[in-house]
């Protein structure tokens, strides 16, 4: 039987649907949801992912704040900015777009983000809550793969994950995830001999590489479930992940499909962290005693 198709966008809508109801709740409360996205440069691909998300902003009822400023910005100027929305009440969420021009230290730049405004999860501190096991912003991308594993209903105690990749913002996070969700995790990496001993062993295998067909049907195991990550192209230019989806579709139970899998989730992901950020804010404004 072929694999069952996750769809991150089918997921994506429902969990928007509750985003767009809390943040209409919050904003009764007087307490607007806001992200502030900030550009640097003039990235194509970085102004595409921007836009993105300002439009979902737009859907949910978060409110967003666009930022944009030459490639010729300094880094003390970036900071400045940086502190000026930390200090900002109505901005719960800052997101400084990578990659930065070469001249600014994006570790630096990220070091300064308030971690209660941390959304895309990214920094020292959100990465030590993350290892543990602390309430704390987790990185969107990977904490998306996990709602689309979770969307299967199979409980992942007990099973071997496997995830190929060990990139910060992706592989690391996702095995520390997979972790705490009672998994036992094997994290493959560019020198991994042999991918396939590994893959073959796997319930869950997230392939988050950036190289097409890294993941074969030779490689993986019936019935398992595949988390596609990657965003490549093919030869025609289409779209295409790290798995070699149409034989895998084969083999596995389940698969994400490029697009329409992990990368609507990422976005999502992102509104669900800013509107957990406000809903803390609101919270804490409450008068004592009020239920
Ligand atoms: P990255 O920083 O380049 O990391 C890639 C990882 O893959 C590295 O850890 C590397 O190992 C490993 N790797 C490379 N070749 C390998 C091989 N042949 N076998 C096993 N492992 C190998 O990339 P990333 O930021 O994690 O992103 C990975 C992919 O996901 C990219 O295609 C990216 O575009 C995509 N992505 C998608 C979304 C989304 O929303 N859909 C979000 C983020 C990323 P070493 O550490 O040894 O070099």
């Amino acid at each position: 039987m072929p694999a069952k198709l996750i769809s991150g966008t089918q997921l994506s809508q429902e969990l928007r649907t509750d985003i767009a109801r809390r943040a209409t709740s919050l904003t009764s409360r007087n307490c607007q949801p806001g992200l502030a996205v900030v550009l640097v440069g003039e990235d194509p691909a970085s102004q595409v992912y921007v836009r993105n998300k300002v439009k979902a902003c737009a859907d949910t009822g978060v409110r967003s704040v666009l930022e944009t400023y030459p490639a010729t910005l300094s880094q003390a100027d970036l900071l400045q900015h940086v502190a000026r929305l930390n200090a900002d009440p109505q901005i719960h969420g800052i997101l400084v777009q990578m990659p930065l021009p070469r001249h600014i230290d994006p570790i630096q730049v990220i070091a300064a983000i308030a971690t209660s405004k941390d959304v895309d999860g990214y920094s020292v501190m959100s990465a030590g809550e993350l290892l543990t096991g602390s309430p704390g912003f987790r990185p969107c991308t990977p904490y998306g793969c996990m709602k689309l594993i979770e969307s299967t209903g199979v409980d992942l105690k007990g099973k071997h994950a496997v995830v190929i990749g060990r990139s910060n913002t992706v592989g690391k996070p996702m095995a520390l995830l997979l972790l705490q969700a009672n998994a036992t995790v094997t994290i493959c990496h560019s020198s991994t001999p042999d991918l396939g001993r590994f893959t073959r062993q796997a319930d869950v295998v997230v392939a988050a590489v950036g190289h097409r067909n890294t993941l074969t049907a030779d490689m993986v195991k019936p019935g398992a479930i595949v988390i596609d990550v990657g965003m490549n192209r093919d030869d025609a230019g289409k779209l295409c992940g790290d798995v070699d989806a149409e034989p895998v579709k084969e083999v596995a139970g389940w698969l994400t499909p490029v697009p329409g899998g992990v990368g609507p989730m990422t976005i999502t992901m992102l509104l669900v962290n800013t509107i957990e950020a406000a809903e803390r804010t609101a919270n804490a404004q409450q008068p004592i005693g009020h239920a």
